[in-house]
């Protein structure tokens, strides 16, 4: 049985607050393309529910790139029209996930017309980094911090220690064009050894 999409929304866990970055939740309508909303005030829409997405009429959408990249080829098609998106695309993309690629990240903007950021979540609507206008890295969240081992970036934060990202990068200190001070994270890679990318070339 299907449950209706409201029973679907969001409930809050209480701290860290899961609330996207970079756009007024409050007055938009944010559809996420999962099972289960992750963040405040958005709208959780299961893969293949399309037509669904296009009824809610969103102005901000969210979610794996893969999804996305579903998304974006039924809108190419005239499947769906998802004219209504005019603020932001978010992709999430979590551990052991390939970071957004340079093509998907075209189609992305010239389907949407709108600005992309990528978001790193260390679970469920957990941002532990993100893009900024100025598309030069992920910056660090508070309360999240990353260091290397072996080549691979490790996380830990928001309660979780030493978490595999499954990842490659560099940590940089020096301020973003954006004016924001903090560490960011430059040319994030997937990471050669990670096992779920190890069993993907043996398959
Ligand atoms: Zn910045």
């Amino acid at each position: 049985m299907r449950l209706p999409v409201n029973v679907r929304r969001f409930r809050s866990h209480g701290s860290p607050r899961r609330k996207l970055p970079l756009v007024a939740t409050t007055n938009l309508r944010i559809a996420q393309i999962a099972e289960n909303a992750d963040f405040e005030s958005v709208q959780a829409f299961r893969p293949g529910e399309w037509s669904r997405v296009e009824a809610f009429r969103p102005r901000v959408v969210a979610g794996p790139a893969p999804s996305l990249r579903e998304l974006a080829e039924r809108v190419e098609l005239n499947v769906i029209d998802l004219s209504s998106v005019d603020h932001a695309v978010f992709v999430l993309t979590g551990c052991g996930d390939a970071p957004l690629q340079d093509v998907l990240r075209v189609v992305l903007w010239q389907t949407f017309g709108v600005p992309v950021y990528e978001l790193f979540v260390a679970g469920r609507g957990l941002v532990a980094a993100s893009e900024c206008e100025t598309h030069e890295g992920w910056h660090v969240s508070p309360g999240a911090a990353f260091s290397i081992v072996s080549g691979e970036l490790i996380f830990d934060g928001f309660g979780r220690k030493s978490v595999r990202t499954g990842l490659t990068g560099w940590i940089e200190q020096t301020p973003c064009a954006c004016g924001r001070e903090g560490a960011r994270l430059l040319d994030v890679e997937q990471h050669e050894t990670h096992p779920a990318r190890r069993l993907a070339a043996t398959a």
